[in-house]
């Protein structure tokens, strides 16, 4: 293995403006490429100190042969457009994503539409993304439909979380709605989500977050999640950010002279500071020097894993609309059917109708373990039940793309356990999506703490 020795830089290399700070990005995701972005700004670099222009050499070690982390794409040879391995859209109040596009000048190949999300009943699938199509819906009382839309108008209107992560889901959802309400409407939701085993754990405050800043709009970029992710991670090359593919990052240790050393499997390198956007675990475990007490926090932060199988059929399973909400209660093997091409134009994948079936799960789950064609024959017979015409010869291609790390799950009191950014470390920072709480996991909160972390980082380097 190859060792890589740096001089330590002083204050005065600092003063004299001679220092170029070595900063490690581990993670090519929405956040890596973010902090990524502003590190290597030529604006931001000449604010780190005020008046001397200190350039930041930032190298991104990504695990993955591509950018793009859990929002990456793949594409067949005959589309036109990549299609997101896990389902993707942006939501209209995705503030900081949109931001940074309209900030890069891509605001015009952002699209924005209104697909239709559906809840099962009685067989039938019932538009459930409106008041309107609240108030219509029949799996449920009248008066119960009535207490569904008074409390998803006080949590869109209501800025006070902290109250509601005090509680769980269940219970408040089953006190404001009543059980009738509740049992019908969001518990096979939450037991879908989550699952049985931690319905007593998620947090109100998870509820509201998606309630509160959710649109029906849902947006896109022009050619794919992969194709922004790609234009971002050349702007960031260009200003000067070198990228590691296949490089999985396996260590990160202090150095006596105060720097970091980064390994991977061509060697070690040293660096002034080092952001992580991996996973809490596998941050636990890449830095053994992490004092206990923060390693335990990352270790008691709890998630869950994703199974996604993405069909291209031949034609349409079903017509205009985009997600499926399903109680696996009512022997659904997944929780959500999405008909990518209910929203995006076929066109762009060279006629392929696209539908995923998609899961969140424990990692240990059997789903984990299957191949393709063993989901196929588990997945494939519910299809009927969405048209009865279904045949497996419509099936054109299939894939199937598994992450154990998909879904943070926020107990009660989570603000309480959340890693900060600055770790005990010096010099070591970690930005994921366990810690964009109280909000959801997405690319849009992903690019926020992305930033946050790259300010800290200018803060600290500019001491
Ligand atoms: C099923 C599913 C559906 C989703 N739907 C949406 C949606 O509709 N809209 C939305 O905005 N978001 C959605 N998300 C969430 C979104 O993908 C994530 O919030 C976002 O990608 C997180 O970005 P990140 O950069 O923090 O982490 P990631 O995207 O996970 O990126 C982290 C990167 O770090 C790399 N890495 C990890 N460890 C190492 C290491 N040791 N060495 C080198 N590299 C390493 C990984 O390979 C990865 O590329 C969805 C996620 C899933 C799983």
């Amino acid at each position: 293995m190859s060792r890589v020795r740096w001089r330590t830089r002083t204050r005065s290399d600092f003063d004299a403006g001679e220092l170029n700070m070595r900063i490690a990005i581990i993670g090519a995701g929405p956040a890596g490429l973010a902090a990524a972005y502003d590190l290597t700004r030529p604006e931001a670099a000449a604010g780190t100190t005020g008046s001397t222009a200190v350039s930041h050499h930032v190298t991104v070690f990504e695990a993955a042969p591509t950018v793009g982390g859990l929002a990456a794409g793949f594409k067949a040879p005959h589309w036109d457009w990549t299609l997101e391995k896990f389902y993707h859209h942006w939501f209209a109040s995705d503030a900081a994503i949109l931001g940074l596009i309209k900030e890069l000048g891509w605001g015009d190949q952002v699209l924005f539409s209104r697909p239709v999300t559906a809840m099962f009943h009685d067989d039938k699938f019932y538009a459930f993304d409106s008041a309107m199509a609240v108030l219509r819906f029949p799996g449920v009382p009248f008066i119960d439909r009535v207490r569904c839309g008074v409390m998803a108008l006080y949590l869109r209107l209501t800025p006070r979380w902290q109250s509601l992560e005090k509680v769980t889901a269940d219970a408040w959802l089953r006190k404001w709605l009543g059980p009738r309400g509740y049992d019908t409407l969001w518990k096979p939701m939450l037991i879908g989500k989550f699952g049985e085993e931690n319905l007593s754990l998620v947090n109100m405050a998870w509820f509201w977050a998606r309630i509160h800043a959710r649109t029906p709009r849902l947006g896109t970029f022009q050619g794919g999640f992969q194709a922004f992710m790609d234009k971002l991670a050349d702007v960031v090359r260009v200003q000067g950010t070198e990228f590691q593919l296949n490089s999985p990052v396996t260590g990160v240790t202090p150095l006596p002279n105060g720097q970091l050393q980064v390994e991977t499997a061509s060697g070690f390198t040293p660096f002034d500071a080092v952001i992580s956007t991996s996973s809490p675990a596998l941050m636990a475990r890449m830095v053994p020097a992490l004092p206990s007490a923060y390693a335990d926090q990352l270790r008691a932060l709890k998630s869950l894993g994703a199974v996604v199988l993405v069909l291209a059929l031949d034609r349409p399973l079903t017509r205009r609309i985009y997600w499926y909400n399903l109680p696996k209660e009512a022997g659904f093997p997944f929780l959500a059917l999405v008909e990518h091409t209910n929203y995006m134009s076929p066109d762009h994948y060279g006629g392929d109708h696209i539908v995923y079936c998609g899961d969140y799960l424990e990692p240990t789950h059997r789903y984990f373990q299957l191949s393709q064609d063993e989901l196929l024959d588990e997945f494939l017979p519910s299809l009927t039940r969405f048209n009865p015409e279904f045949e497996r010869s419509w099936v054109r291609q299939a894939w199937l793309w598994k992450t154990a790390y998909a879904q943070p799950v926020p107990p009660v009191d989570h603000s309480r356990s959340i890693p900060a950014i600055r770790t005990p470390v010096k010099g070591l920072y970690f930005a994921s999506m366990s810690q964009v709480y109280p909000w959801d996991r997405g690319t849009n909160f992903a690019v926020e703490i992305g930033r946050k972390a790259a300010k800290i980082v200018q803060e600290d380097l500019g001491r």
